[in-house]
């Protein structure tokens, strides 16, 4: 069992937070053992009111990708709270933060801030439906976009049908707004378009799939995508809410070299603190409210502590070798991670794109949902416990993503690659 403070913690929370948590992830629902509930966090490191230390490969979902409480995002924080901390009117930081967007993503010449991803993306969805005067949306089986109705959908009966539901309280007709085809098919996107030609909105991806875990895109996938939307008048929204700013400042668009109509931001460019975007170009941009007949709106939209915290986190990113320094830890501990699977011998797949990075075990390639599905998930749950038990916090769920940091040191590496052999170990003494 986990240490009392967290499990008594968890159990007072479950008296007035429905599941004890405000997001479902955080109730290690996946992992069949009690949350730990965090106290403080710096750098690498994360502690739990236990006082355990843990190095941290979760990163509050990877925004904190130069680490907790790095001083100078808490400057400008502080700096930004004592001048007041929301005022409903504009600021200048904000045209700062679009600026630093603008600059960073070739596809982007404007900007609507927002506090969430779910709504950067909902918001998108609605202006490529007005863009294009087209209803119908396309996403993969997989890939998360926050928690709207019109993307709360899975896949119907058969490949290319309408979708269903995935969450009781979305209204059928909505989801069958949108269409759900497994991630890394080229025939079933066009398949796709071909029964749906001329009704295609958008198709919305996650250019790197990092809500299954890790699933990069194969050779040619994004290109297709990217053509299929350009031969039937689409709009192509990447959803790079754990991408952009972590793969390279300008996202997997620029690791790939595609780009995208209307860009989906969140995470990483909060720097902690609830801040999100979308961006496209100037004409698309322009159906936005007050610009267009776009609806769109938010009280705390640009918050002045949260932009503070995104212009600190991104001024820090534009360092030179941040990014280099990101590819060679996230290197050093795959390969850690593979040769300690192989010494125990355990089969894993590890897939990977800069920072981020999943183990599946499993001795197959992972290319799209069905094949994280069909990974052993029991022994992923005892690799996870194992981990905690040595001082190494995951992701409580097969299905999500490790992320590493700038903070992350070489020792930090060494050590989860030490406390991973053990683990390896222990699933098969098991
Ligand atoms: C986290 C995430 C979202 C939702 O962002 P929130 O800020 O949690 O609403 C959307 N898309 C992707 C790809 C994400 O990883």
């Amino acid at each position: 069992m986990r240490d009392t403070k967290s499990a008594e913690a968890f159990s007072e929370a479950g008296n007035f937070l429905p599941g004890g948590v405000n997001s479902p992830v955080r109730a290690f629902g996946g992992v069949d053992i009690g949350p730990i509930f965090i106290e403080r966090a710096s750098g690498s490191k994360i502690y739990d009111i236990d006082g355990n230390e843990y190095t941290d490969y979760v990163g509050s979902w990877g925004a904190m990708i130069v680490g907790h409480a790095h001083p100078k995002v808490l400057k400008a924080i502080q700096t930004a709270a004592q001048k007041g901390t929301s005022f409903g009117a504009p600021t200048l930081a904000e045209t700062e933060l679009a600026e630093r967007i603008v600059a960073a993503f070739d596809s982007i010449e404007k900007v609507r801030l927002v506090s969430s991803g779910t709504e950067a993306v909902m918001t998108a969805v609605r202006l490529a439906r007005a863009y294009t005067k087209k209803d119908l949306i396309i996403k993969m089986a997989g890939c998360y976009h926050g928690h709207s109705d019109s993307l709360l959908v899975a896949a119907g009966s058969g490949l290319a049908e309408a979708a269903i539901p995935s969450s009781a309280g979305v209204p059928g007709p909505i989801a069958k707004l949108t269409v759900v085809i497994p991630y890394n098919d080229i025939d079933a996107a066009e398949t796709a378009f071909r029964i749906h030609k001329g009704k295609i909105a958008a198709v919305l991806a996650e250019p790197v799939a990092a809500n299954m875990g890790v699933v990069p895109p194969v050779d040619g996938y994004l290109q297709t995508l990217r053509n299929l939307c350009d031969a039937d008048d689409a709009l192509l929204i990447f959803d790079e809410v754990i991408t952009g700013f972590r793969l390279a400042p300008g996202g997997a668009q620029q690791l790939f070299n595609i780009k995208a109509d209307i860009t989906c931001l969140g995470k990483i460019m909060g720097g902690g603190l609830p801040a999100a975007a979308l961006g496209a170009r100037v004409d698309i941009m322009a159906l936005l409210a007050p610009a267009g007949p776009v609806y769109q709106a938010g009280t705390l939209s640009g918050n002045p502590i949260a932009t503070a915290a995104a212009n600190a986190t991104l001024d820090i990113l534009t360092k030179q070798d941040c990014y280099q320094k990101l590819e060679s830890s996230a290197a050093l501990l795959q390969a850690g991670l593979a040769d300690a699977a192989r010494g125990a011998n355990i089969p894993v797949a590890i897939n990977r794109v800069g920072s981020i990075m999943s183990c599946f075990f499993t001795e197959r390639k992972v290319r799209n949902f069905a094949d994280v599905r069909s990974t052993n998930i029991k022994q992923f749950k005892k690799f996870f416990a194992e981990m905690l038990e040595h001082g190494i916090y995951l992701a409580p769920s097969a299905y999500e993503a490790m992320f590493v940091s700038l903070a992350h040191s070489q020792q930090d590496i060494e050590k989860t690659i030490e406390a991973a052999k053990n683990s390896f170990q222990m699933i098969i003494d098991k």
